[in-house]
């Protein structure tokens, strides 16, 4: 029941928000309207009682909490040196840990208040299941096992499974990952046991994969929407725009965005949490979490690494081991 979890994790965010001891609760507010969400930043106790919580709370909420830390002081202005406070859902969580590792922030500057999460709906095809009915203004929240979205005075029940994102069917932690303050209760949902995104394209021959490929990146517009949803691309500077020397050619045209997206596929590398966000960000409908997913499981099954678990293990990417397989040196 997602009703009890959402009162629950109000009250948190209202004391915080009492206490002064946060600048903000970043959380999920209902569109009025529509049945999505978007993120909203809580700053008094009342704001609280704007803050939803259920099975359209869709986006990682930790890339807006790292870019508000990570923000430079305007001319003159005095930054407010208080922790921000964020709503996570256990695989944001997984976000936090990254960066943790990555020493991203102190740890003290970001207060998780975990949720815990029986999945999150892909908001077309709650769109599609909703087959057009009035909708319009309804808050989507999860009753046993069913997205029930109230409006116009009917209730409209869709079953989560039937419109659960990809990535829920594979998602191993249901509970929280981090958390600073306990929401409860906790879900027993077991982990799920879907194959992962890319296994359609272990199934193809090379030739097969390259004209997959090619159809897929040459659609990209270049527009950066997954780099910006990625808790995970955070440089100060991408590579994507250095001018001088110019790493990636800016065209939309196939080479350069085969560059751009191997590229940041390769950054990832031992890095991406699998949120998911830049493949639901993506315009062009890339199945961007087939690339990212399958170097995940590479740098699992070489070097039995997974980011996103212990704050304490050092991340990948700035440690090795001398008996590290060398087998792709040639
Ligand atoms: S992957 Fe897991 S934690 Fe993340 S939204 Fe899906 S069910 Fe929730
Ligand atoms: S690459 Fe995509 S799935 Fe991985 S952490 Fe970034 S946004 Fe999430
Ligand atoms: S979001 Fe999609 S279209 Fe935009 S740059 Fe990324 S891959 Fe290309």
């Amino acid at each position: 029941m997602t009703a009890d979890a959402k009162a629950s994790m109000q009250k948190i965010a209202r004391e915080l928000l009492q206490s002064g001891n946060v600048q903000f609760v970043l959380g999920y507010r209902q569109v009025p309207g529509r049945f999505t969400t978007t993120p909203f930043y809580a700053r008094t106790p009342k704001d609280a009682d704007l803050l939803h919580w259920g099975p359209n709370c869709t986006s990682n909420l930790v890339t807006f909490a790292l870019a508000h830390l990570k923000r430079k002081p305007a001319r003159g202005e005095k930054l407010d040196t208080r922790p921000v406070a964020v709503v996570a859902k256990p695989c944001d969580g997984k976000s936090v840990i990254a960066l943790l590792q990555e020493h991203q922030f102190d740890r003290e500057k970001m207060m998780v208040i975990g949720m815990p999460c029986s999945g999150q709906a892909d908001s077309e095809l709650l769109e599609s299941a909703l087959d057009g009915k009035d909708i319009y203004g309804g808050e989507v929240s999860l009753i046993g096992n069913d997205c029930s979205i109230e409006a116009n005075g009917k209730l409209h029940t869709i079953p989560l499974g039937d419109v659960r994102q990809a990535k829920c069917g594979e998602c191993d932690s249901h509970n929280p990952t981090i958390t600073d303050v306990d929401v409860g209760p906790q879900v027993n949902d077991p982990p799920g046991d879907d194959p992962p995104p890319y296994r359609d394209v272990e199934e193809m021959d090379p030739d097969q994969r390259w004209e997959m490929w090619e159809r897929e990146l040459s659609k990209c517009i270049r527009c950066y929407a997954c780099r910006n949803a990625c808790p995970m691309c955070y440089c100060e500077e991408c590579i994507a725009e250095k001018r001088f020397p110019p790493w990636i050619g800016k065209s939309h045209h196939l080479p350069d965005n085969i560059m751009w997206n191997v590229l940041r596929a390769i950054h990832l590398a031992g890095r991406c949490i699998d949120c998911g966000e830049c493949d639901r960000a993506c315009p062009m409908d890339i199945p961007l979490r087939k690339i990212n997913r399958k170097l995940q499981d590479v740098v699992k099954d070489k070097y039995g690494y997974v980011p996103g678990k212990d704050p304490e293990t050092p991340s990948f990417v700035t440690t090795f081991d001398l008996d590290d397989e060398e087998e792709f040196i040639k």
